[in-house]
Formats: structure tokens, sequence, C-alpha cells
């Protein structure tokens, strides 16, 4: 493509190509054929979700050379990574979305190309718009007034028939919506049925093909190796709704990781609940790959694993108690106690970490006093081990679809702001983050709007 001559689509082009020459890229396809992979949030967000990458490498697989793009609030023409085609040139829309509030970026991203948002306002020359990701397993209402195709839970079993599909969309988009909709799990008519479950990612292994240093996790390359969760806390959408776990074995790792050159991210719901943690690491030591993890859980952290994180360059140790006290972390099924997470940092300081970061979650019905204290006792204890940070990050209840909690009340603002002020004066010597409850309403909002609401929202 040409470098645009308009000094404002010249100011876009350059933030997007600054982003595009910071990758180094596995693999590649050439050409564009029409079909735009969108992750609605920023560049950071969309680099950091293996989704992003993976998705489109499934794609090519057959044959079709999606091209990715990402959302800013300024942008207008909204060019692509891979050869910075604007937008509008494109037939098909496939939507990667995962996070609730990001819906109001996939509608301004349509009233900016100036596509109905409604699908039933939309004819055979808009481009056809396929929403498929993590929100399809909990909030499929969300998506259900926009979408021309929502692909339900995971792609890779189901990429190839949709990729047929996209060939037809490509010629003639009524005879693709047609041949999509016989698709299991692909929605184009409302009424069909649909089964959640998850695909063995053994048979096809997860791995990104882009590098770059504005991933959250920074110059890795990030291999799923964990499909879901075998626990079932209460507030989680993927303990509750990603059944049965699929894990891969360790051979395959090893015969990815083998010729590895770059750091890897590892992806699972926690790695402590990998059945094969100790051959996983002998393959990384052997192999002498750096790496960081997502998640682990304090019941099944070993000293060596902390030994290897450190000497991959991880300085902050992250563990989530979720509950501020035992009666919380029993409500929400959390499965574990005050000695295991005692245990998970002591482990942490022999192994030379001096930052501690803390995981929690407030806003049940059932907080009182006593539970706030037990929170400041185990702090102090905390403290004792001789952390020289301690960060706790908070962020409110949000009960969500297809949880046990769903249903339970939101918290309202006059009760986060005791909570953060009682923090504030209680937790002396320790880093408070609290999650804006200004996002947590909206993500609430849009986990609980109906659809005749959510329409009238889109109709404005
Ligand atoms: S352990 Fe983590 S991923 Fe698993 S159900 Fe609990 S919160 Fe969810």
């Amino acid at each position: 493509m040409r470098r645009p001559r308009k000094s404002d689509d010249f100011k876009e082009y350059s933030y997007v190509k600054k982003f595009s020459d910071s990758e180094i890229r596995l693999n590649s396809i050439n050409g564009n054929r029409g079909v735009a992979l969108i992750f609605p949030n920023n560049y950071t967000v969309a680099a950091s979700s293996l989704s992003w990458s993976w998705v489109q490498q499934l794609f090519w697989e057959y044959n079709i050379p999606v091209e990715r793009y990402f959302y800013e609030k300024w942008f207008k023409k909204f060019y692509s990574i891979e050869s910075f085609t604007p937008l509008d040139e494109n037939k098909v829309f496939l939507f990667s979305f995962h996070f609730e509030p990001d819906i109001e970026n996939i509608v301004d991203i349509l009233k900016k190309q100036g596509i109905p948002i409604l699908k039933n306002q939309r004819n055979e020359n808009h481009p056809t718009i396929i929403i498929g990701g993590a929100i399809t397993f909990f909030n499929l209402e969300l998506v259900k007034p926009i979408a021309d195709v929502i692909v339900i839970g995971d792609l890779e079993d189901k990429v190839e028939q949709i990729s047929e599909g996209i060939n037809i969309l490509l010629k003639d988009k009524e005879s693709g919506l047609k041949f999509l909709d016989k698709i299991d799990n692909v929605i184009v008519n409302e009424q069909k049925n649909y089964t959640l479950s998850n695909f063995d990612i053994s048979k096809k292994l997860p791995a990104s093909h882009i590098i770059t240093r504005f991933s959250e996790f920074g110059e890795k390359r990030l291999i799923e190796i964990g499909r879901g969760c075998i626990r079932r806390c209460k507030f989680c959408v993927m303990g509750n709704t990603k059944k049965p776990v699929k894990f891969v074995k360790p051979e395959l790792i090893k015969d990815l990781l083998k010729d590895e050159k770059y750091p890897i991210g590892i992806i699972s719901a926690t790695i402590t609940d990998y059945p094969w943690l100790d051959e996983l690491l002998d393959i990384l030591e052997y192999y002498e790959i750096k790496f960081s993890v997502s998640s682990m859980r304090a019941d099944g952290i070993t000293k060596r694993l902390l030994r290897l994180l450190k000497e991959s360059g991880q300085n902050t140790y992250t563990i989530a108690p979720e509950g501020i006290s035992q009666k919380i972390r029993d409500v929400m099924l959390k499965d574990l106690n005050e000695e295991e997470l005692l245990t998970a940092l002591e482990m942490g300081r022999m192994e030379d970490f001096s930052n501690v970061k803390l995981y929690y979650i407030v806003g049940f019905d059932e907080e009182d006093n006593e539970d706030f204290n037990e929170l400041k006792s185990f702090i102090d204890k905390v403290k004792k081990l001789g952390y020289k940070s301690i960060t706790l990050s908070i962020n409110p209840l949000i009960p969500k679809k297809n949880t046990p909690f769903y249903g339970r009340k939101f918290i309202n603002e006059r009760r986060y702001n005791e909570i953060r002020k009682w923090m504030y004066e209680n937790l002396k010597g320790v880093k408070l983050h609290f999650e804006s409850y200004k996002l947590s309403k909206k993500q609430n909002l849009y986990n609980n709007i109906s659809l005749e609401e959510l329409i009238n929202l889109f109709s404005k």
C-alpha cells in the first residue's frame, strides 16, 4: 500500500507501522483477500492474546490470508498490520472478542466504517460481521444483535469448514451465510442449539508466530499447554465453562521447543495444575529456555518452578488468594487455606523474590469486619517474611453469566470506596491497586443487559 498523503491518515499509518515494525514474524502468507481479523482493543492487549496470532495461523492453513487489525479510539481508517490495507477494503470482518466493554469498540469501528450496527439493518453490500472468542462461552446475548455469524467456542475443529464458508462469502454473501449456518456451533440463524467443549490442543498445539516488545509478556513466544481449568472457583468463567480440560503432553511440547530461539510465555489456566509439571521443567531447563507463566496456584508451587522463573528474569512473585478471609475463600470455592498461602510465600522468599503481588476480589454479601481484620493479620504475616514490596490488586466481584455467582449483586460505588478507605488506613506499607469502578461497572452492565436494552442502545 502507498503511504497516505493526508496528515491524519499518515499519523494513523505511522502508528500502526511502529507496531508492525516491532514484530518478529515466524511465518507469513502473502496476499490480502479481503478478510480482516480485528482485535477490538489496543495493540498491547491484542499482542498479549495468543488468539490474535493463532486464529490468523489457523486461517492461513486453509489459504485464507487474513490480516490483523487493532483498535484505537482516534483511528479512522484502521490499517492492517501486514500490508497497511485500510479496513474498508475488506469484505469479511472477523472479530476476536474476549472482554465485554470492548463491545463499545466494535460498535465504534462499525460506525466509522459506515456499517449499520444491527445485523438486520445490513444488506448484501455490507461486509459480513463474524464474531468469535471467549465472550461466546458466557455472553452470547451481547453479540447476537450485531454478528451476522457467531463462532461459538473453539475454532480449531471447524476452521476448515468456516474457511470454505468465507471463500463462498467473498463471492456471494447470501450463499456464504447459508453454508456457514450448516456448521455445528456456528450461529447464523439465532434459533440454533450449540454445545461448549474444549478442543483437544494436543492435536494442534497453539503457539504464537509473532514476537514483539509491546506485548504484556515482553518479547516472548506464547504457547498454550492447557485449555480449561480443573478447578471450580465460583466467580470464574473458565472454571465453569471450559470442561473437560485438555493438556498437551510434554513430548509434544519438547518437539516444539527443541529448536526454540526465543523466551516463551506459557499459557494455561494455572501452570501448577499441569499434570506433568516436572517433565515440562526438565525440557525448559535442558534446552535453557527462559519462560514466564500466566498464572500459578499457591497450593501447587514448587521451589524448582520458582527458581527457574527467577532465573528467567521474573522479579515479581504473583499469587491470587482472591478471598480476603478463609470464609470468603470458602464461599468462592477457592480451595486454598492460609497455611498454603503462607507456605507458598515463604518459598518465594527462599528463592529470593523480593516483590510480591496478591490478587483479591471484594464485594461479597458475606463480607464483614472480621474478614477485613483477617486480611490485615494475613498481610502482617506476609510483611514478616521480608518482602521489600507487597502489592495488592483489588477487583470488585463481577457476577458473570455461566458462573454460580450470576445473579448476585454488584457492589455499589459507596461500598467500594469504603473498602478502599479502610485498606488505605489499615494496610500500611503495602501498595494498593484498585480496579477502576467505572470499568468494572461497565463490565457488569454488559454482563446483565437484556437483548432488548442492547438493541435500543445500539439503535441510538
Ligand atoms: S483456579 Fe483460576 S482459572 Fe481455575 S477456576 Fe479458579 S480462578 Fe478460574
